[in-house]
């Protein structure tokens, strides 16, 4: 291997992940991923931002910078069409206890108690970014696209995923395989199309 890029995240699921979703590009540049835990002296970053883009792109230049090595990273989460796209980068901790996956979903399907069917429109949505030492960034979007139920279904996944039914199906994102909901995933939308540019952005 030639080179390596280096994914901020400590989630060693997330980079068998994206191993898969990146195996092309990752060939076609005869690199490797190694997770962000290979360089102990790297901190976490504080998600101070207030889009998917700002803190994808923090997380990816706060680690380009600490290791000398092109970073990858992604932020997440669940966008309500009625609240403006809220709980969107706050969805981690939108109870207001980070992590706290059960609580986040009862408040949302709290707060959205009396609004009706047509009206619960939301989705996933995911910005990855790419950042290379010398300051350069690049990123793209995905979206899973869906509408809100009013109770949580099924047992796969996690976060929201049990309140999400996904458009053009039955299923919600917790009734679907991971397989399926990851072919279909924001996260793989955002990864593939950054996988796609990459090549073109590293030649420029
Ligand atoms: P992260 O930035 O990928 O860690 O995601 C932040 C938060 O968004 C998570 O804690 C979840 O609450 C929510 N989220 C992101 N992606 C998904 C998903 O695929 N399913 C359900 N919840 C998600």
């Amino acid at each position: 291997m030639s080179a390596s890029f280096v994914l901020a995240t400590r989630n060693a699921g997330k980079i068998l992940e994206l191993r898969a979703i990146l195996a092309d590009a990752l060939r076609e540049l005869d690199a490797e991923l190694v997770g962000v835990d290979t360089f102990p002296h790297v901190a976490d970053v504080v998600e101070t931002g207030v889009t998917f883009e700002e803190n994808a792109t923090l997380k990816a230049v706060t680690v380009a910078r600490a290791t000398g090595l092109p970073a990858l990273a992604d932020d997440s989460g669940l966008a309500v069409d009625v609240l403006g796209g809220a709980p969107g980068a706050f969805s981690a901790r939108w109870s207001g206890r980070y992590g706290d996956d059960e609580a986040n979903l009862c408040l949302l399907l709290d707060q959205l108690a009396d609004v009706p069917d047509q009206h619960r429109g939301a989705a996933f949505v995911c910005c990855a970014a790419l950042a290379l030492p010398d300051g350069r960034t690049l990123a793209r979007h995905g979206r899973l696209e869906g509408a809100l139920t009013r109770r949580p279904r099924g047992g796969n996944g996690f976060g929201y995923d049990p309140i999400l039914a996904v458009a053009g199906r039955r299923e919600t994102a917790a009734e679907l395989d991971p397989g399926e909901k990851n072919a279909i995933s924001h996260r793989g939308i955002a990864f593939r199309a950054l996988a796609e540019a990459m090549p073109g952005f590293l030649r420029a």
